[in-house]
């Protein structure tokens, strides 16, 4: 009886070495860019986690801008590429008449957490999972928000409703027929079709060419596992928090290529 326990064991062993050789080759096939991060080795492997987890200084990174007061209605960054996006579409979007402001940008793990144990705190009287399914209406899992990658903005208000009529009516109107053409999308759009995730969010634009890309190194690297270090974050894995919310956006952007 030895031996085919031995022998088992052995596969095993082989086989779960061949399947870590398999997933960091796809690391390195598929991946071998984040950005302008190349993947070479283990470290920067590292790094790139660490990127799309928002657990990096965007203040201090060489690829992080601050935004201009004019465009902004407080002190953020964003992706210097991204921000050049914004700087055409919003310079586009005056010469029409309709002002865009950014209201939130890069947001790291610890700004996140905040945010989150925050509301935490706030639905205390809930159960548990009802508890971050509450908070996941409309604020993310740190390590899990589209805002850590310095590619999502917020603009003109947190409100629904005040897309819904006059100047806000003019912005919404204006974004939803021109943005894609300079890289941004709606991804949090109405949950029809079967769009899980976050709620309907009319401020939440995407620039695509670079966040597509963060969101396919996350989907080959990512397990629920990874989500940790706040409150809740054991919930992570039964709330499938990659699979509905990291990838609950827009059919748009889910072909996006
Ligand atoms: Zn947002």
């Amino acid at each position: 009886m030895k031996h085919p326990l031995l022998l088992l064991l052995l596969s095993l062993i082989v086989f779960n070495c061949k399947e870590h050789v398999k997933s960091v080759h796809h690391v390195l096939k598929i991946n071998g860019h984040l950005g302008q991060l190349e993947i070479k080795n283990s470290s920067d492997y590292t790094q790139a986690k660490d990127f799309v987890f928002g657990k990096y200084n965007y203040k201090d990174n060489r690829r992080f801008t601050k935004v201009k007061a004019i465009h902004a209605s407080k002190v953020l960054f964003l992706d210097t590429v991204v921000y050049k996006a914004f700087i055409k579409m919003y310079n586009a979007a005056a010469e029409q008449g309709v002002t865009l402001k950014i209201i939130s940008g890069t947001r790291n793990f610890n700004e996140q957490k905040a945010i989150w144990e925050r509301k935490w705190e706030k639905y205390n009287t809930l159960r548990p999972m009802e508890r971050a399914k509450k908070i996941l209406e409309y604020s993310s899992m740190p390590t899990s928000s589209r805002h850590h990658w310095g590619t999502d903005l917020d603009l003109n208000s947190l409100s629904n409703s005040y897309f819904s009529s006059g100047k806000g009516q003019d912005i919404y109107n204006w974004l939803q027929t021109n943005a894609n053409a300079y890289g941004f999308y709606q991804v949090y759009t109405e949950k029809t079709n079967g769009r899980t995730g976050y709620n309907l969010e009319k401020w939440h634009w995407s620039y695509l060419p670079l966040a597509h890309e963060y969101l396919n190194f996350y989907n080959f690297n990512i397990a629920a596992k990874d989500i940790n270090g706040f409150k809740g974050a054991e919930l992570a894995n039964e709330l499938n928090i990659i699979e509905d919310y990291v990838n609950g956006i827009s059919k748009k952007a889910k072909d996006y290529k």
